[in-house]
C-alpha cells in the first residue's frame, strides 16, 4: 500500500525525522526499527501550497505501519490525528522541524581516488612488516 507523504518528504529524511521521533510511533508509543515506520501526513494539500518546510512538523506523523493502516482504515479525524502531536516534546518539535527546514545539498562525490586507497589498503601488511 503506498500513501502521499512517500513523495512529500524525501526518505533520506524520513528516516531523519523517525530517528528524530526516538524510533517510536506516535500512536501506540512502540520501539521499532527506523525501517519499520512510516510517516503520515496530515492536511497534505496545505502542506504542499504554503508555509514554511518546518511548519510541515505540525502535519506529519511517525507511524508503525499497522497504526498506519488503522488510521487511514479508521477515517481517524484530523482533530484526533493533530490531538497526538501534543505528546511530542519540545525538543523533538525542534529536532523535526531543523530537519525539515535544511535545504537538501546536491550530492558531491568526495574526492577520494578509489584505485590509491585500495592499492593503500592491500599493501597494509607489507607496511607492518616493515615497522
Ligand atoms: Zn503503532
Ligand atoms: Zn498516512
Amino acid at each position: 500500500m503506498t500513501f502521499p507523504s512517500r513523495d512529500l518528504i524525501p526518505p533520506v529524511r524520513q528516516k531523519r525525522i523517525v530517528i528524530a521521533a526516538g524510533c517510536r510511533c506516535e500512536l501506540c508509543g512502540e520501539e521499532y526499527l527506523a525501517a519499520d515506520l512510516e510517516i503520515h501526513t496530515l492536511g497534505t494539500e496545505r502542506a504542499r501550497t504554503g508555509g514554511s518546510p518546518a511548519d510541515l512538523e505540525r502535519e506529519l506523523l511517525v507511524l508503525c505501519s499497522c497504526c498506519h493502516q488503522d488510521l487511514h482504515r479508521n477515517c481517524v479525524s484530523d482533530d484526533e490525528q493533530r490531538a497526538l502531536l501534543t505528546y511530542r516534546t519540545p525538543e523533538m518539535t525542534e529536532a523535526i522541524r531543523e530537519i525539515l527546514s535544511t535545504k537538501l545539498k546536491p550530492y558531491v562525490p568526495p574526492e577520494v581516488d578509489l584505485e590509491e586507497t585500495f592499492a593503500d589498503a592491500t599493501h597494509l601488511r607489507t607496511h607492518y612488516r616493515g615497522m
